[in-house]
């Protein structure tokens, strides 16, 4: 139906969204078996593991061999190219739970005036059943107008629903495996032989942004894999607390060390010392 539709409203095939993860795969496959026409468009968040960059590369390949349509798309800001690195100085702050200003800018900006599909899923909730089956989703309260919360499209919240509409971008919103559950993905994935992310082998159970605020302490497993990430925030608070003195604006931080720790929401001391950085006295 989203396909008819897509078709007849915006005269253009369906856009199955895909960001590397494993919900994106059991889309793309779904879209694969569907026999509707479509095309895939991927946002490049620049903060993606280079495992899951790769895998999205292999599956595009793979997926214009068999003639279908692929976009990977660069982020802009303010008409030029940015990434997550110039983002966090230009905002003067880093990117929070609360404040998302990098999804906003990285991952929801390029598609705009077309149906689009998305691989969110409902959380466990019981909430799901309170709301009907249509949803507006935009920035500001007077775009969802006579609802109560605004959401990013990356949201899997139970407030998601089937069909969706955007008002800001013109776009309709379809999100097919809304009701899957974990469980029934990693089936289909087992079952159909999906390929997926190497890094759900290395026991990531998402495959986002690296020291993506929405995934908490997971955080430190990440960048203790990926150091390098973790040296590109850095560099990043410094060049924001420069930013923040040169326009004149107070900061309670004095260092980018001081700025990653309050992100991490780690409570100890900058420069205070861990007994793990002396392995000769570890037990
Ligand atoms: S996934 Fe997380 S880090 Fe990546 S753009 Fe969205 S909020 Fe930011």
């Amino acid at each position: 139906m989203a396909s008819e539709m897509s078709l007849h409203h915006y005269g253009k095939p369906l856009v199955c969204t895909y960001s590397g993860g494993k919900d994106s795969d059991v889309m793309l496959e779904l879209f694969r078996r569907s026999g509707i026409p479509f095309e895939v468009h991927n946002s490049h968040t620049t903060a993606d593991a280079p495992q899951t960059v790769r895998h999205i590369r292999e599956t595009f390949y793979r997926m214009e061999l068999e003639g279908i349509p692929c976009e990977i798309q660069m982020p802009t800001y303010k008409g030029e190219r940015t990434s997550m690195w110039k983002l966090i100085p230009k905002k003067l702050m880093p990117p929070t739970k609360f404040v998302r200003y990098c999804c906003e800018v990285l991952k929801e900006n390029s598609v705009k005036n077309r149906y689009i599909a998305t691989g969110v899923r409902w959380s466990e909730s019981t909430k799901r059943k309170s709301r009907g089956e249509f949803e507006k989703i935009g920035k500001t309260r007077k775009d969802v107008e006579n609802f109560s919360t605004v959401m990013l499209l990356e949201d899997n919240t139970s407030k998601r629903r089937m069909t969706e509409l955007c008002m800001q971008k013109n776009t309709m919103v379809v999100n097919p495996i809304i009701d899957w559950t974990y469980t029934e993905i990693w089936e289909f994935i087992r079952s159909e032989g999906i390929e997926v992310c190497d890094l759900y082998d290395c026991g990531y159970d998402r495959v986002g942004c690296i020291g993506c605020p929405m995934a908490g302490k997971k955080r430190y497993r990440e960048f203790a894999d990926f150091p390098a990430y973790k040296k590109l925030y850095l560099h990043a608070f410094d060049r924001m607390l420069k930013e923040r003195t040169r326009r004149g604006k107070e900061s309670t931080w004095s260092s980018a060390e001081e700025v990653f720790l309050w992100w991490m929401e780690d409570n100890n001391i900058p420069g205070q010392l861990s007994i793990e950085d002396f392995p000769e006295v570890m037990p």
